[in-house]
């Protein structure tokens, strides 16, 4: 079958032929891929700058953001049934006795680090025709979803990120009184991509009033963050600790920027007891310098917490399941413009390499 696979050693990516998958266990699935999406990391993999092949191949295949049907399941599988569409979760557990997160199935608080991540770090990916997986890292999609469940995985980084947030939160001493959730509270999205759109909704959902604040300019995004009921503000447009005057306290920041240096510095406007939530991994693209003791004296000064990335966990996924139905029903059709362009699979080696354009890029393995 097909596959779209990186070589880190030649420096190549290409279409390879692959052995088919196979039921190898009672609990094992096989699935036909429908959609894969791709992202910043996809990127960083296929210029050779992260990611890391199996160690018994000498390519890795890629893509980790995928939606397809399953077409077989092993004896001892019960939840999951052929013709049901699913989402892949992207972690697998590491084989440490002494891990007591992957022994209890919760590789996202994996102890050891030595976890595996499918399309990124040593475990084959999605983007081929089919793959098999055990039937407990597939999360179960209802078919009205069909269009915009390639947008799970995404969207679970934000669940991720909120649902830690309502953990802190707790802390607060109104959170007795029941007072929880977003009402009455002002969250900023720093970043205009696909996970900050995807976390604006997520958030407008809860109750926040939501700002994105975006280095680009007004345009397609800000029309979409304004049809959501969000606020758009262009950082050309208008400073960050000027809009901080004129809209009050931000109780809540989501970086989605890839953790970009200005996004890490607007950290100096979060209000008291706030919360940053941070969905990119700084440095990425290079080192930076910011005033940390700067930052961390004001957030100790006013009791915030910052939130790190944690991997999203199989709960993650099924909120960001749930809230993809919700948001179907809020904002009807707002879902499928979050999906830019469409390509195949032949047309997906290119793709990878050039920079991102528009919003989220994905490629239609099957229909
Ligand atoms: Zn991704
Ligand atoms: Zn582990």
């Amino acid at each position: 079958m097909k596959a779209v696979a990186v070589f880190p050693e030649e420096h190549a990516l290409r279409l390879v032929e692959h052995r088919e998958p196979a039921i190898l266990a009672p609990g094992d699935v096989v699935v036909r891929v429908l959609e894969v999406g791709f992202c910043g990391i996809d990127r960083e993999i296929a210029s050779f700058r992260t990611g890391s092949a199996p160690p018994d191949s000498p390519y890795l295949i890629l893509g980790h953001e995928a939606l397809g049907e399953v077409v077989e399941v092993g004896s001892a599988v019960r939840r999951i049934r052929p013709g049901d569409l699913v989402v892949p979760t992207v972690r697998r557990p590491c084989r440490h006795e002494t891990c007591r997160a992957c022994r209890m199935g919760r590789p996202d608080f994996c102890l050891s680090g030595q976890y595996t991540q499918r399309g990124i770090k040593e475990a084959h990916g999605f983007l081929a025709e089919r793959f098999s997986d055990d039937a407990r890292w597939l999360q179960p999609v209802p078919r009205e979803l069909r269009d915009v469940g390639v947008l799970t995985q995404p969207l679970a980084l934000a669940e991720t990120a909120i649902a830690e947030l309502e953990q802190v939160q707790k802390r607060l001493p109104w959170a007795a009184l029941g007072e929880t959730g977003g009402a009455g509270k002002r969250a900023v999205v720093l970043g205009a991509g696909p996970v900050a759109l995807l976390g604006t909704m997520a958030l407008v959902v809860r109750g926040y009033k939501v700002t994105i604040y975006s280095s680009g300019g007004r345009g397609e995004k800000a029309e979409f963050a304004e049809s959501l009921g969000a606020q758009f503000v262009s950082a050309e447009e208008e400073k960050l600790d000027s809009l901080v005057d004129r809209t009050g306290r931000i109780d809540v920041m989501l970086e989605a920027t890839g953790a970009t240096p200005e996004a890490l510095a607007a950290m100096e406007h979060l209000g008291r007891n706030g919360v940053y939530l941070l969905t990119g991994i700084p440095g990425r693209r290079g080192a930076f310098t910011l005033d940390a003791g700067y930052l961390l004296h004001g957030m100790v000064q006013r009791n915030q917490v910052i939130i790190g990335p944690a991997h999203p966990s199989a709960e993650a996924y099924r909120s960001a399941i749930q809230d993809l139905a919700l948001f179907s029903r809020r904002w009807p059709g707002a879902l499928p413009r979050l999906i830019s362009s469409r390509m195949s699979i032949e047309e997906a080696p290119g793709a990878f390499r050039k920079p991102a354009i528009g919003l989220k890029r994905i490629v239609v393995v099957a229909e």
